[in-house]
């Protein structure tokens, strides 16, 4: 092999054939961190076969040198304590630039020693593990550049190089930091979680984050009928040939149309697609009413009021000085969306009782209906019927 044989590798690709090439590999880099660390590994979400669970543990040693126990811990404290000052990387609390560039860093420095135990348990601990992937983490890189140079000589040296960055840039960067600050969200969930687009396929669906911290065990991330999670996609490719298996995609939860009754199933089932059933508050209650209440405003009013159910229905920790201000100013201007709102916190107070007893919150849902059907109003009235057709799937009854 003479000096120009070196330049070009083994393979001698051309530009073209050479970037495919890079796309395939970080997807599958990416695949492995959505399936197997994330989903399998730190949510327990799905089954993997032995040989899968492997492939992946291997691919993420040579393309990564992450070890699975550290990326686990870190994660499942970020779920447990998230945008707190323990959360290992909050850009609301560190600030979105400092998570984007400085994300691995965050994600090293992310457990001490006795919370790696901690949040790390039922990750592997085999030979492999103990001998290979955790205490030779440089010798997997490495070996993955001896590869590329072999394979493509002087470009592999880029492609190794892309390789390297992709998940700091993508999965500690964009998810870590860009997916807790910019993007929609369909669930008011108690954190800054947001979809940073309705299609996830780059980050293998990762992007459609704001899903996933509402339904942290499903394996499935997209939720609407216009999103698409890639990781799931795969899930569902492997299930066909028996290498994975969903434990949960969603809530458990049964509806039973025409069911009037209160019963403990009626609050287990709502309580489990509590977040579902306030993104229908904001869709069939206040926006109905918001929108009849612009008509009969003035001039001034009707700007604040034409984002009412904005500010009206969002989390409170995201409530900013000016969303305080219009809240205040839509309270005093319309008595109707006075009720709403403050029947939407009483809701929320409900949901918040679930730690305590069955009697208790059983109670309080049941004087929340009542109270809500007792104010006349007819959205908050249909509201509440949906809300009592709620029930659990048959052999999950847990009354
Ligand atoms: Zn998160
Ligand atoms: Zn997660």
């Amino acid at each position: 092999m003479d000096l120009v044989d070196w330049w070009y590798g083994l393979l001698g690709l051309s530009i073209p054939k050479a970037v495919i090439y890079t796309l395939i590999v970080t997807h599958a880099t990416i695949v492995s961190v959505t399936i197997y660390l994330h989903r399998h590994m730190a949510h327990r979400a799905l089954e993997l076969s032995p040989g899968l669970s492997f492939f992946f543990r291997t691919w993420l040693w040579l393309t990564t040198g992450m070890s699975t126990k550290q990326w686990t811990a870190v994660h499942r404290k970020h779920h447990a304590t998230t945008e707190t000052e323990d959360d290992p990387h909050s850009p609301q609390v560190h600030g979105l630039k400092e998570i984007f560039w400085k994300g691995t860093e965050y994600y090293r420095a992310g457990c001490t020693p006795e919370e790696l135990e901690k949040y790390g348990k039922g990750t592997p601990d085999d030979w492999w593990e103990r001998h290979v992937f955790t205490p030779h983490s440089f010798w997997g890189i490495a070996t993955m550049a001896t590869v590329d140079i072999l394979l493509f000589g002087s470009v592999g040296i880029v492609i190794w190089a892309v390789q390297m960055l992709w998940i700091p840039v993508l999965a500690a960067g964009v998810i870590n930091g860009v997916c807790h600050a910019v993007g929609y969200r369909n669930f008011e969930t108690p954190d800054a979680a947001t979809n940073v687009v309705h299609w996830g396929i780059l980050i293998g669906g990762e992007e459609l984050h704001n899903n996933h911290h509402t339904y942290p065990n499903s394996a499935k991330f997209s939720v609407k009928p216009w999103e698409f999670d890639m990781g799931w996609f795969w899930i569902r490719l492997f299930s066909v040939f028996g290498l994975a298996k969903a434990r949960s995609t969603g809530p458990v939860v049964a509806r039973e149309r025409g069911k009037v009754q209160i019963d403990m199933d009626t609050v287990w089932g709502a309580l489990n697609d509590r977040f579902r059933v306030m993104s229908q508050y904001a869709e069939s209650v206040v926006a109905p009413l918001a929108r009849l209440e612009v008509r009969s405003a003035d001039a001034a009013t009707k700007r604040i009021l034409r984002r009412a159910k904005s500010v009206l229905c969002r989390e409170e920790m995201l409530v900013g000085e000016r969303e305080r201000r219009d809240i205040k100013a839509i309270l005093e201007s319309s008595p109707i969306l006075k009720t709403i709102y403050e029947k939407r916190l009483e809701l929320n107070a409900v949901w918040a009782k679930r730690g305590g007893s069955r009697e208790d919150l059983l109670k309080a849902f049941k004087d929340w209906c009542v109270e809500a059907e007792n104010t006349g109003i007819q959205a908050l009235r249909d509201f509440v019927t949906e809300l009592k057709s709620y029930t659990m799937p048959l052999g999950r009854a847990t009354a």
